[in-house]
Order: C-alpha cells, then sequence, then structure tokens
C-alpha cells in the first residue's frame, strides 16, 4: 500500500516554492505529496527561556491532524525548533512513525548573515523534508555523505549531501513503505 504524504504549511506559512517542494519530495519518496494548510495553537509549544519552539510537542499536535491511518504528516514551520538536548534542531520525526517536522529558520542564508538565496532555501527545505520523511518509513542516518539521510548538524552539511537516497536507504524505503500497518 503506497501511503499519502500530507505537507503541512503551519500557520499561514505560504511561500512561493511550496509546490516545487512537494513536487521534488513526491518524486524521490515516490508516492503523492500533498501541500496543506494547517492552524496550530503554535504559542503554546513556545519556551520563552530558549526563544524557541519545542519540536516534540508541535509533533505530537500535528498528528491530531492526520488524514487518515495510513498517511504521513509532516508539518513546515518558520520557527527555530528544539529538543531538550540540543541547542536546534533542522527537523524532527518519529522514527518508523507517522509523523516529522521541518523547521526553514534556519536554512536560510540570512540566519547566517549571507544575501538571500532563494535556490538554495527550496533545496535545502526538500533535503530536510525528505530525510524526516525517510525516519518516518523506519530509516536511520546513513554514512553515506552524499545520501539524503546522512545526519546533518549545520547547514553546510545539508548542503553537500544529495536530495536522494543511496541505493540501500532506498531499497529499505520501498521494502517499509509496502509494510502493511495500522497505526492509531
Ligand atoms: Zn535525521
Ligand atoms: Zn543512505
Amino acid at each position: 500500500m503506497t501511503s499519502r504524504i500530507d505537507l503541512c504549511f503551519i500557520n499561514g506559512y505560504a511561500p512561493s516554492w511550496a509546490g516545487r517542494v512537494a513536487e521534488e519530495s513526491a518524486r524521490v519518496l515516490g508516492r503523492p505529496v500533498v501541500s496543506v494548510d494547517l492552524e496550530m495553537d503554535l504559542p503554546r509549544y513556545y519556551s520563552a527561556d530558549r526563544g524557541q519552539y519545542n519540536a516534540t510537542l508541535i509533533l505530537a499536535g500535528l498528528l491530531r491532524f492526520r488524514s487518515d491511518p495510513h498517511s504521513k504528516i509532516v508539518g513546515i514551520t518558520r520557527v527555530d525548533l528544539f529538543i531538550p538536548v540540543l541547542t536546534f534542531v533542522f527537523g524532527q520525526a518519529q522514527l518508523d512513525g507517522p509523523g516529522s517536522l521541518v523547521s526553514t529558520h534556519r536554512l536560510r542564508n540570512e540566519y547566517y548573515g549571507l544575501p538571500k538565496d532563494h535556490e538554495r532555501l527550496v533545496d535545502r527545505t526538500i533535503k530536510e523534508v525528505v530525510h524526516e520523511v525517510g525516519h518516518s518509513f523506519g530509516l536511520v542516518h546513513c554514512q553515506d555523505y552524499n545520501c539524503v539521510m546522512h545526519a546533518a548538524t549545520y547547514v553546510e552539511d545539508v548542503d553537500l549531501k544529495s536530495a536522494s537516497f543511496c541505493p540501500s536507504c532506498e531499497s529499505l524505503l520501498q521494502e517499509n513503505g509496502m509494510r502493511p500497518r495500522a497505526t492509531a
């Protein structure tokens, strides 16, 4: 069974390139990706201490919006995300679970004091979406530097890898994606 992926742009985030991210990630993931507008109560996930939003809690909240029990949901937000043990995260996913989340906050050149680069932002966002959805299909980090499942600590790491899966991640994705599952 081929599960559909809902790409949810959170709270009015409507970049002109939304369609490109959906299209390109659908191509790489080999399944339909549908763009959806989503309203969430983001302020409740804000940590005043850190000036950031708690990715784990947003992800848990996101699951309520899943369209059907077989679909995957991936949220896209502009806000800066953290998990308690890390300074920040580009994204977060439930390994082999339905949900994942990506922030474009630190994918923008402007964040690093560099000139705006539209194409770079789109490219990085596609890679992060594919990477997090890969986790939700049960893929772990890959040693192959070119594979989209290679871990990225800095934005430069995102630039170095491709948006595609290496052959072994690709075959795992196919295998795991075909597995019949009933998730609550
Ligand atoms: Zn990862
Ligand atoms: Zn790989």
